[in-house]
């Protein structure tokens, strides 16, 4: 679909694209298309090449491009107040707060900036609260372990990459913090055998995003729940990327049927405008008293004006609905496309939030099928070598799934082939 624009002698992607290598730090290695604008679920590049975006930034962009309530609230915001600094304090921030404690169980709100930022405050608050509830008096071991998973994200700041499941995200590092245990995921007894009276926190997502697109079972979760609740350790969900309805609750936790202490959400909720959150219970937030934790730019009225928006747009049934039955639809196309080329072992996922794990011989090509994609003019991601990820925006038709899908189906067809012959 992608239809190109008479180029010029000198395409301006790609003297964008040199310009950005000789600029940047080269901790990145971004595909060479340049964005110019995006609309819906719709991206056009600099040359005029439009795309359909199955990507969403990383699952951040929930209501799409350019979405035109969103963007009435951040123009009107913009004309009022961008800071404050937290010395004082700003409506959007309480609006937005307020929005949360009454969509889900928490009862107070820290603001940040980033999913990682979010993660970082529910980490240290869990040491904290374990920290100020321990006797001092006695000799007693610390109860200070955090217990993560195999493969998990958790962000890049440095106690939050150390808390991740994937070591090569944070060796070469240290020395890196102490008090973290990695267990394999999904595994009930492990979680069983290793929580106890040192634990201070089991933080876990619901379904591993950066992973593999990999839920969490549902008697994995009531098992921390259980073994967090008879050794008084927090439970951390973090909710960074299922979280604002991606899953097809507002938050996964609420179609999991188990309840957290502590959530931490960021990606979707201002629909592209940074931001991060930690929501947690009146009694768990007392141990982030005057002095204990902060941010500059947490709690920042554009940011919180427009994820109030976001949040007043998609935590309404009828929108949580549509995320399911979208996914659904998206998932049943995926099978066909697998009946047709086998090259998937397993499509899973929970609502708009789908991985496609790659079989044999395929199974190192996800990267190798999310660029034939971005050919056809399909945005995609991948979470790891071997499964190609799906998170388009919220608001994405049935028209443009089976639009998606059919990009897909070709971008399918030409890796299955190259690898056959
Ligand atoms: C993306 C992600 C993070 C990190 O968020 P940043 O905004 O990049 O700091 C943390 N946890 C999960 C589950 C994520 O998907």
């Amino acid at each position: 679909m992608a239809t190109a624009s008479a180029q010029p002698d000198q395409p301006p992607g790609a003297s964008d694209r040199a310009r950005f290598d000789a600029v940047m730090t080269p901790n990145y290695a971004p595909m060479s298309i340049v964005p110019a604008r995006g609309e819906g679920a719709r991206l056009w590049d600099v040359h005029g090449n439009v795309y359909l975006d199955f990507a969403a930034g990383i699952a951040v962009s929930a209501l799409g491009h350019a979405h035109p309530e969103l963007r009435r609230v951040l123009a009107e915001q913009a004309g009022k107040l961008w800071h404050v600094s937290n010395l004082l304090v700003n409506r959007p921030a309480i609006r937005l707060a307020q929005r949360l404690c009454d969509l889900t169980f928490a009862e107070r709100v820290f603001f940040a900036n980033s999913g990682a930022e979010a993660n970082e405050a529910a980490l240290k608050l869990a040491r904290r609260y374990a920290f100020d509830r321990q006797d001092k008096s006695e000799a007693q071991a610390p109860k200070d372990q955090i217990i993560a998973f195999d493969n998990a994200f958790h962000g890049r700041t440095f106690f939050t990459v150390c808390v991740g499941g994937q070591r090569k995200y944070s060796d070469g590092f240290g020395p890196k913090p102490g008090g973290i245990v990695h267990l394999p995921f999904n595994d009930v007894a492990a979680l069983e055998k290793t929580v106890g009276a040192s634990t201070c926190a089991v933080i876990v997502e619901p379904v591993q995003g950066e992973g593999g697109v990999t839920p969490a079972r549902a008697e994995f979760v009531r098992a921390a729940r259980a073994c967090c609740d008879r050794h008084r350790a927090l439970l951390i969900f973090d909710e960074v990327q299922t979280g604002v309805g991606r899953c097809g609750a507002l938050y996964a936790y609420q179609q999991l049927g188990v309840t957290p202490d502590i959530l931490t959400t960021a990606k979707g909720l201002a629909g592209g405008f940074p931001i991060g959150a930690m929501l947690t219970t009146g009694e768990i937030a007392q141990s982030l008293a005057v002095g204990t934790h902060g941010s500059t730019f947490g709690g920042n009225p554009m940011a919180c004006a427009v994820a109030d928006k976001v949040l007043e747009i998609v935590g309404t049934p009828p929108m949580l609905d549509k995320v399911r039955a979208r996914g659904a639809l998206l998932k049943q196309g995926l099978a066909a496309i697998n009946r047709q080329f086998e090259v998937f072992l397993e499509v899973r996922g929970e609502g708009l939030l789908i991985g496609c794990e790659m079989r044999e011989p395929w199974s190192d090509r996800a990267r190798d099928i999310l660029n034939a994609c971005v050919k056809h003019g399909l945005l995609a991601l991948v979470a790891g070598p071997n499964v190609l990820r799906l998170a388009p925006p919220l608001i994405i038709t049935e028209e443009e799934i089976a639009r998606g899908l059919t990009l897909l189906e070709a971008a399918v067809g030409e890796v299955a082939a190259e690898t056959r012959d």
